[in-house]
């Protein structure tokens, strides 16, 4: 029953065909045929300084000349000391302690786990269900899935979740509610937020461990941010019920939206922050969590010092010192003015173009992590249909026309609702800002003079 050997890899998509990509350099990738993409998307925002880094590069074959492999559970290496202690600083308030993971999806799991332990030593061993928010994305193993909200990615596996519960998180462009963002700031009677507590009472807060939300949601909503005062309402309901308040920085941390963590500008400090992707600026697989003291206390005085968890390749040297390098660089590129720079820039162009094409209804995001909604028409709030595949079809014209977007669905309602993230690697020139949003602009352009002549086809059927 064999097939013909000829392709080993196991697809992400076995009916698509991938470009070998042979090397990068700065924002740019190349291909096997010559073809270059300009990396508007940073991968899968994780490559945050672009490619071709040669301290980078070096600072890893140096860490695997000395040491490349030791095993946390007997010794340590001074380069996992340096990264931490640099995370640690630059994390908010005392949040101080750094594990470390290779995904976000395992930083999570991490931090969720924690969380529970952390209660049952405690003497709440009845504390273990997690809260976490529809069209959110924590990652793909079963926990992290469990604890996320897109129906698309759980739906396959719904027998094997874990029995966590949802709430709608603020999109307050189209609220799941209902409701005004205006209204709720001023009369300060948020739907979204009596709805968790409402949640909580109802599973009972001795039964509720930790609240998961990503500070800035990405890839399931595109780059939407909080409304003020949203998350220090949340901190308020986690310290009254006893629950650890988790932030999912793994996308939106080292710079992405303009500050070190997104965490700085919610005016609040969660107990763990989980990080990821731009750590090592994507040279390497490495990720974790930053862990507020109180919980460190805990696992001191009632858990024997110790976390019930571990994985073989936590602060595995060489992706450490792929970490110390890509802060290196950071700093001393000085990337989070750029960010800012760059990034105001970046949403003037969109809201430009906005009002040239109709079918972009929202333009919303941080620094560099900037997300646009896609309709059929924005005065009639027409929307695609799933089936039509609006955000990934136009992101494979742009590919056509050289730059990677990263395109999204479901951002409404986990079925409607279509977006494209724009997240270039944060020390991006303007006038490569300039060329992404004019094969943006051609994109959409493109996309639209298709849309109508299947229309046409239709209607003459
Ligand atoms: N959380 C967020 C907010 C993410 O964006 C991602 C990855 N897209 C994850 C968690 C999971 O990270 P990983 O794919 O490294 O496991």
């Amino acid at each position: 029953m064999g097939r013909v050997k000829q392709d080993f890899v196991f697809h992400r998509d076995f009916k698509k065909e991938y470009p070998i990509i042979t090397h990068g350099e700065g924002v740019y990738l190349f291909d096997d045929t010559g073809k270059k993409f300009l990396d508007a998307c940073s991968g899968a925002v994780a490559a945050n300084l672009g490619h071709g880094i040669a301290s980078i590069g070096d600072a890893m074959a140096e860490q695997a000349k000395k040491a490349a492999f030791v095993h946390t559970m007997r010794f340590e290496t001074k380069a996992l000391h340096e990264l931490a202690e640099k995370i640690g600083i630059m994390a908010p308030g005392y949040l101080n302690k750094v594990y470390f993971t290779t995904g976000g999806s395992e930083a999570n799991e991490s931090a969720m786990k924690l969380a529970r332990q952390y209660h049952r030593d405690a003497g709440r061993p009845q504390k273990h269900i997690v809260i976490g928010r529809w069209q959110s994305y924590h990652g793909n193993t079963i926990g992290s899935l469990s604890a996320g909200g897109d129906v698309k990615r759980r739906h396959a596996y719904t027998p094997n979740l874990l029995n966590y519960a949802h709430v709608y998180s603020p999109y307050c462009h189209r609220c799941p509610y209902g409701r005004e963002q205006d209204d709720c700031l001023t009369k300060q009677n948020w739907t979204c937020v009596a709805d968790i507590e409402r949640t909580i009472l109802e599973l009972g807060p001795e039964n509720v461990s930790a609240f998961i939300a990503e500070a800035i949601v990405g890839s399931q909503q595109g780059a939407v941010p909080p409304p003020p005062g949203y998350f220090e309402k949340i901190r308020e309901l986690c310290d009254r019920y006893q629950i650890i308040l988790i932030l999912d920085e793994v996308m939106t941390g080292f710079g992405r939206t303009g500050t070190h963590f997104a965490t700085e500008q919610l005016g609040i400090e969660p107990d763990i922050i989980t990080f990821g992707k731009g750590v090592s600026a994507g040279y390497a697989p490495l990720a974790g969590m930053i862990v507020h003291e109180r919980l460190i206390d805990g696992l001191i005085q009632n858990s024997d010092g110790k976390f019930i968890h571990g994985y073989t390749y936590s602060g595995h040297p060489v992706a450490v010192a792929a970490g110390l390098a890509a802060l290196e660089v950071y700093e001393s590129d000085n990337v989070l003015e750029n960010v800012n720079e760059q990034g105001n820039y970046l949403v003037g162009l969109l809201l430009e173009l906005k009002q040239k094409h109709t079918c972009i209804s929202d333009v919303r995001g941080r620094g560099l992590l900037i997300g646009i909604e896609l309709v059929k028409d924005r005065e009639q709030d027409l929307l695609f249909k799933p089936s039509e595949k609006a955000a990934e079809t136009i992101n494979s014209i742009a590919m056509e026309l050289g730059a990677v977007f990263y395109p999204g669905t479901g951002s409404i309602d986990s079925i409607n609702g279509e977006h494209l993230i724009i997240s270039p690697p944060l020390n991006v020139k303007k006038t490569d800002i300039d060329e992404i949003v004019r094969i943006l602009d051609e994109s959409l352009s493109i996309f639209k003079s298709q849309l109508r002549k299947d229309e046409t086809v239709e209607i003459a059927k």
